[in-house]
């Protein structure tokens, strides 16, 4: 297997065991040079058995998923919304811009967003349950100005699925981006982040990759929100003044520590 990001060699690094009707156990490889780690056993798994365990991992574990993987859960929304809204005011982020949410599970962070409705939604896993909800055939290339995934990049499965998402923005979009990047994947079978539908484990270095290969140009990180925003108009960051962001030309590679809760 070749890694989908840098085409390294992808050598065995750890298997877990789950037990699960869909997942008896999965085994995880890794790239010897950028560092990325997948999920070979659901990258191999045929669609509908990938299916069917999102399925049983939503009926296991109905609404206490993100709280039990993730305590912040709830704050992070609200803090992610008060980032985005203070860009939209100083003009970093446009008031008409058309923008999504893209994975946006029941639409909490959208709503926390204090401009109504300015962002979007859409989550290929949920039935629309109103109109605020864009179908999958509303998704068209290159149309939003702005794009922002949460939780999402650690549930897609390999090259297609990266380059889908990266295709809805505008030449000069923008990407906001919330999902674990460590320096160093831990190989240890009872890391919090092995979830049974958490299937690709971004690194640095294999961020960094995409970040040149979609033609970003600057990047800012807000620590607080554990938010990425990847600019390909750069001059976007010098509206950023004295807010309290990471920045950087390249993608901020804020996180060098090993990725443990305390
Ligand atoms: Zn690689």
């Amino acid at each position: 297997m070749k890694c989908f990001v840098c085409g390294g060699e992808m050598n065995p690094f750890m298997k877990k065991f789950f037990g699960m009707k869909n997942l008896e156990s999965c085994e995880y490889v890794r790239c010897e040079n950028c560092g990325l780690v997948v999920a070979k056993t659901l990258y191999e798994m045929p669609q509908k058995n990938w299916e069917a365990l999102n399925y049983e991992c939503h009926a296991t574990y109905q609404n206490t998923n993100e709280l039990a993987v993730d305590p912040n859960w709830l704050p992070r929304l609200k803090a992610q919304a008060k980032v985005i809204a203070e860009l939209i005011n100083r003009g970093v982020l446009d008031k008409n811009a058309n923008a999504l949410d893209y994975g946006a599970g029941d639409g909490k962070l959208s709503d926390f967003v204090a401009e109504k409705d300015w962002l979007k939604k859409f989550d290929k896993y949920m039935a629309r349950p109103n109109e605020n909800y864009l179908s999958a055939e509303d998704l068209q290339p290159e149309s939003f100005d702005f794009v922002i995934t949460c939780s999402v990049f650690e549930h897609l499965l390999g090259k297609n699925d990266v380059e889908k998402i990266f295709a809805l923005l505008k030449s000069s979009g923008t990407m906001a981006l919330h999902t674990l990047i460590c320096e160093e994947v831990p190989r240890d079978p009872n890391w919090f982040y092995l979830q049974p539908v958490h299937c690709t484990f971004w690194t640095n270095a294999a961020m960094k990759i995409i970040f040149s290969r979609y033609k970003f140009k600057a990047c800012a990180y807000d620590v607080g929100a554990r938010l990425w925003f990847m600019f390909r108009d750069a001059e976007k960051i010098s509206l950023l003044k004295n807010l309290p962001f990471v920045v950087s030309n390249d993608f901020v590679d804020y996180w060098k520590v090993k990725p443990y809760r305390k």
